[in-house]
């Protein structure tokens, strides 16, 4: 069963069709590389897959429900608690602890308080960084940030994590390092979709999907 279902998706914005009739999916537990020029659609169909914006025409379904015949509420609720996002410049808050940072990870998904810092101290772990839970962003390197960014994420076990360039603000041995930490997650499980113009780290994953003006190539 696919997590993500584009089928003859397009998308414009006035005067620019960012995307033109994708049909592509996404089985459960695939690690999937999205490669292509700067302008050639990659964010604009992330956001899709990730429910943050709707297709101008054609269907995108989400772990089985068509966004299309979900409310705005019911959409978010699905966002909140079945995917994870990270992006280039890794979105933390500044002034928050690392622990803090991962633990809102999970305020929308109606955990309690004490058992989101517990799970968020697990996952800060996880990625390594047991070590660096009071730290502010600022104290942190770039290779840092993004496994907090990774562990806020993933802290609530979504069933897919989108990653539009995760290594694109970091020096090629962080940005190694992140994509053994991403290879780590999809073993154990984790369906990852993964946004890259680094033509050697595309072409280590198992799965790449090439956009050219808008269309699969
Ligand atoms: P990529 O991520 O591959 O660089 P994008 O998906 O960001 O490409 O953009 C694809 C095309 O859509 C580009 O021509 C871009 O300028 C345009 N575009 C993207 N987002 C918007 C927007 N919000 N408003 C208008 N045009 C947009
Ligand atoms: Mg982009």
């Amino acid at each position: 069963m696919s997590v993500v279902e584009l089928d003859a998706v397009a998308k414009s914005y006035p005067g620019v069709a960012a995307l033109n009739g994708v049909t592509l999916s996404v089985d459960y537990g695939e690690l999937v590389g999205i490669v292509g020029p700067s302008g050639s659609g990659k964010s604009t169909m992330l956001n899709l897959m990730g429910t943050l914006d709707r297709p101008s025409s054609g269907t995108v379904r989400v772990d089985g429900h068509d966004v299309a015949s979900l409310s705005d509420r019911r959409l978010s609720a699905l966002r909140a608690r079945r995917i994870g996002f990270v992006f280039q410049s890794f979105h933390l808050a500044p002034g928050l602890p690392a622990v803090d940072n991962v633990a809102d990870g999970l305020l929308y998904a109606g955990v309690p308080p004490r058992e989101r810092r517990r799970r968020a101290v697990s996952t800060l772990e996880r990625v390594g960084l047991g070590d660096r839970l009071g730290h502010v962003p600022h104290e942190l390197s770039g290779g840092e940030r993004q496994r907090v960014a990774i562990a806020r994420a993933v802290v609530g076990e979504p069933a897919l994590l989108l990653a539009d360039e995760p290594t694109g603000n970091l020096d090629s041995v962080s940005g190694e390092g992140v994509m053994t930490l991403l290879r780590e997650l999809n073993a154990a499980g984790t369906t990852i979709v993964i946004i890259t113009h680094d033509r050697e780290l595309s072409s280590a994953l198992p799965r790449q999907v090439a956009l050219r003006d808008g269309a699969v190539v």
